[in-house]
């Protein structure tokens, strides 16, 4: 599975985006993996003009992904739906590099 792997602060729990030594949230050292393959949709945007250098179709999705409460990703949409509901259950995928959901 193409899992996002995230590093979890083990004292204050804060998750941290790879690569971190210390949690950017309280600085302590011990930091575990954590993978998540979902989240819950926390907003999404529809773009249609792409910024400079953007060679994929448009319109696209892009949505911000609450992994847990507090620790939001952004990622791109795959899936087909025009319209997404705020607060559903989605799957995440990282694949070449992006993060996609559906
Ligand atoms: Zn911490």
């Amino acid at each position: 599975m193409n899992y996002l792997t995230c590093l979890k602060c083990e004292k204050c729990g804060k998750i941290n985006m790879l690569p971190a030594i210390h949690c950017r949230n309280c600085g302590y050292g011990q930091l575990n993996e954590i993978n998540f393959s979902e989240g819950a949709l926390y907003s999404y945007t529809k773009i249609h003009v792409p910024p400079d250098g953007w060679n994929s179709t448009t319109p696209y999705i892009v949505g911000v992904i609450e992994l847990e409460k507090g620790s939001l990703v952004s990622a791109l949409y795959s899936g087909e739906k025009d319209a997404l509901t705020v607060g559903n259950r989605v799957n995440l995928m990282l694949k070449d590099e992006r993060l996609f959901f559906w």
